[in-house]
């Protein structure tokens, strides 16, 4: 059945170096060139004839190698002892590391040192079945730190244990005879005094051997001991320290052993699990960033299942580390703090003056707004916006949980503060008189805005509150502070797009759609075109809800759709005020997305946004909206689509060099073809890749700060025509890509090109 091909030109010899075992035999041979674990097959010259052999792979089930270059880097990287048993019926004993498995099969190294062959590589196909054996014992064993005769020793001691009678724990806690005991007690059972069932305790007492509490002291001691590991017997017995059969048990465990005095936590880490938990669970985090967490711990055997509790809570990946319990406890100790200190202390951490704020809104005097709720509050609202938070969650907890202040800085949420749960009640009334909302309202929604003055500048903050399980109120916050409009030149157009973009909003009429989702940055794009062509010779309107960019010389109205102002009413009112140009905040409905075209076809200028995934898709949701086809495709002007990505933290980025998936994967990400047709391929070469690290700049995180990624969709003749024959989004997207857009992953794929953002983040948002 073989398909090896035969060849009898026999090239070189040599030792044979190699023990092939095939799905229907065994071969001595010399490798030709070193072995590859990506290779298809094998080449090799058989030792019993001096003649050349290819195998394919899927003929072998391992090779074993007297040297291997790479044997170094298994044995170091080797943690899982397996018995691997090959399909020809050979088992070996060997240990396997994570990174030494291949597309193909993978690479064990051999424990027994007296084995002539050091490494061996086992197909996938060849392999019959695998078995874990990681015991403590072999660990502890390996390391030298107990023999095998004192460990056999134990182990049968600790048998013996587990199968202890009680009877016997009393006997032996009491000086009483055991053969007494047991004659005591077959005689009451013979004399029918006792039925067969009783307990032996029970007998002991009523033939007056012992007293209830000696009873329930030995049973006490027997669950102590049966409940005893093996590990504690070693330690009990002076064989080895506790220390040592943490690093073994590290070791079983696959984590790695660290000394905490040499560590310090980061304060993201610290902040991001609660003292309540890390206390209970005597644990302490380390650092990570928003996607995982590493956390020490002092019980390797629990570390599944308080990693499940701990990816719930954070909603991050978790890592372990081991490290001895004493460390772990006097850690928690030094780094945090107890409950009655904290309110003062996370006062003290926002140190900004509270002294400028002044409510505007007109509060009235509640008995229970006590000083230290009120200046929290104040702290928290002065604090997330100086971090430029966007968002700020007050999460109570059940019970005696406490009360979790996150803020959402550049997209994403973060743990900032822990409030001890006896505040939460009086932070959420605080929060509620200060937005004029009804305190004894807890069970509804309610929503309300805060207005403070703080140097010199009018933040708002956008008031929900939400009632949640256990008689809570949640509340959200959305910060809004008045800026200024960013330059055009730097919201993260590539020198291209801001060529076309400026082009665009300079022409007098058309319809210009930003479109993305919440938080995309639209209104930041359209404020940064409008501050571009904001001249004292054009008259700008805008319709905003809320306003929060504001221009000196634009004409800007906050619309209110509770008392009737919507969009289309603030459009409706602007067309007679004499605009060149309008900018109407969103195309909620099809009577205002109606409007901005006659406006344009007017001769106006208009600027709107809508919540579509990508530049093409918005061209036919506005067709399926009702708009008529032909007047639509003469109005637009361009559909943008955007999304913010975070940038890597200047101060720390690091360059690195891209693997080949790496390259692979950036290339797919573009899509292979305009890879090519673009001529990426020399922009690749120039590719200035870097990589996020983390320092105190960033707080660990490794991004600092946002920009944008856009996909331009101009209206060319092609999508003119595309749109009045009713295009599918595909067909519009292909029509696009022809007249030079480039899609949303392209830009994206540039911008890590240009070492500004990376990949993850590109695939995080689109
Ligand atoms: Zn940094």
């Amino acid at each position: 059945m073989s398909t090896a091909k035969n060849n009898n030109t026999s090239t070189g010899t040599g030792e044979p170096n190699v023990f092939i075992e095939l799905v229907t035999g065994k071969e001595l041979a010399t490798l030709r060139q070193p072995f590859q674990p990506d290779k298809n097959e094998l080449e090799v010259i058989l030792a019993r004839n001096g003649k050349k052999r290819v195998y394919p792979l899927f003929e072998i089930c391992c090779i074993q190698q007297k040297e291997d270059p790479n044997h170094n880097t298994i044995l170091r990287n080797a943690h899982d002892l397996m018995e691997i048993e090959t399909l020809s019926g050979t088992k070996h004993l060997v240990r396997i590391a994570k990174e030494q498995r291949f597309q193909k099969g993978f690479y064990g190294s051999y424990l027994d040192l007296d084995n002539p062959y050091k490494s061996v590589f086992f197909t996938h196909l060849g392999v019959k079945s695998s078995r874990q054996l990681n015991f403590l014992g072999t660990i502890l064993e390996e390391q030298g730190l107990v023999s095998r005769e004192t460990l056999q020793e134990v182990i049968s001691d600790y048998n013996k244990i587990k199968k202890k009678r009680i009877g016997e724990t009393i006997a032996q806690r009491h000086n009483l005879d055991q053969e007494k005991i047991e004659k005591v007690i077959r005689q009451m059972q013979k004399a029918g005094r006792i039925p067969q069932t009783a307990r032996v305790g029970d007998i002991l007492i009523a033939s007056n051997l012992i007293s209830q509490e000696q009873l329930e002291d030995a049973i006490a001691q027997q669950s102590r001991e049966k409940n005893k590991k093996i590990g504690a017997l070693l330690i009990e017995r002076n064989h080895i320290t506790a220390d040592q059969l943490l690093s073994a048990l590290a070791i079983k465990f696959q984590l790695e052993f660290v000394n905490l005095d040499e560590m310090e936590p980061s304060q993201s880490a610290l902040a991001s699990l609660p003292f309540h938990l890390v206390s209970q669970m005597q644990i302490l985090p380390l650092n990570g960033n928003e996607d995982h967490l590493l956390v020490a711990t002092s019980k390797p055997a629990e570390h599944a299942e308080v990693g499940d509790i701990l990816r719930f809570i954070t909603n991050r990946r978790i890592k372990f580390v081991v490290a001895p319990s004493h460390q772990i406890t006097a850690a928690i100790e030094k780094y945090y703090t107890r409950d009655d200190q904290k309110v003062e202390d996370i006062i003290g951490e926002m140190s900004e003056e509270v002294a400028g704020i002044e409510e505007t809104s007109d509060a009235t005097d509640v008995d229970e707004t006590d000083s230290t709720i009120i200046k929290l509050i104040n702290k928290i609202l002065i604090d997330a916006y100086s971090k430029d938070a966007s968002d700020i969650h007050l999460e109570p907890g059940t019970g005696r949980d406490p009360l979790i202040v996150r803020y959402r800085v550049d997209g994403l949420c973060h743990i900032s503060h822990e409030i001890p749960p006896t505040y939460k009640r009086a932070m959420l009334s605080r929060i509620k008189i200060m937005s004029n909302l009804d305190i004894t309202e807890r069970r509804k929604p309610q929503s309300g805005k805060i207005i403070i003055r703080y140097r010199d500048k009018k933040v708002e903050y956008r008031v929900e509150t939400t009632p949640t399980v256990g008689g809570n109120e949640d509340a959200v916050l959305r910060v809004l502070a008045k800026s200024k409009p960013i330059p055009i030149e730097k919201i993260g157009l590539s020198p291209r797009d801001q060529e076309i973009f400026k082009n665009l909003v300079s022409r007098p009429a058309g319809v210009i759609i930003c479109v993305g989702p919440t938080g995309s940055g639209k209104t930041t794009t359209l404020h940064s075109a409008l501050n571009y062509i904001n001249t004292p010779d054009r008259k700008i309107w805008t319709a905003e809800d809320p306003v929060e960019i504001t221009q000196k010389g634009l004409r800007q109205v906050q619309v209110n759709p509770r008392i009737g102002f919507t969009f289309q009413e603030a459009m409706r009112s602007f067309l007679r005020s004499d605009p060149d140009v309008i900018m109407i905040g969103e195309m909620r409905d099809r009577e205002t997305a109606k409007t901005a075209i006659e406006a344009s076809l007017t001769g106006h200028l208009v600027f709107s946004t809508i919540h579509t995934n990508n530049a093409p898709e918005t061209l036919v949701r506005l067709v399926e909206m009702g708009m008529d086809p032909i007047s639509f495709s003469e109005a637009l002007t361009a559909a943008i689509a955007q999304r913010l990505v975070r940038i890597l933290c200047e101060k720390c980025k690091k360059s690195f060099k891209p693997k080949k998936e790496e390259c692979e994967e950036l290339k797919l990400t573009y899509g292979p073809d305009w890879f090519e047709k673009h001529e990426m391929a020399k922009a690749f070469e120039k590719a200035k890749l870097k990589q996020r690290v983390g320092c105190k700049d960033c707080d660990q995180v490794g991004y600092r700060g946002r920009t944008a990624i856009y996909e331009m969709l101009l209206n060319t003749t092609a999508i003119k025509q595309g749109i009045k024959e009713k295009a599918s989004t595909e067909e519009l997207r292909l029509l696009a890509l022809e007249n030079g857009m480039r899609t949303l992953r392209m830009d994206g794929v540039e911008k890590v090109i240009d070492g500004v953002t990376d990949l993850s983040e590109i695939l995080r948002v689109c």
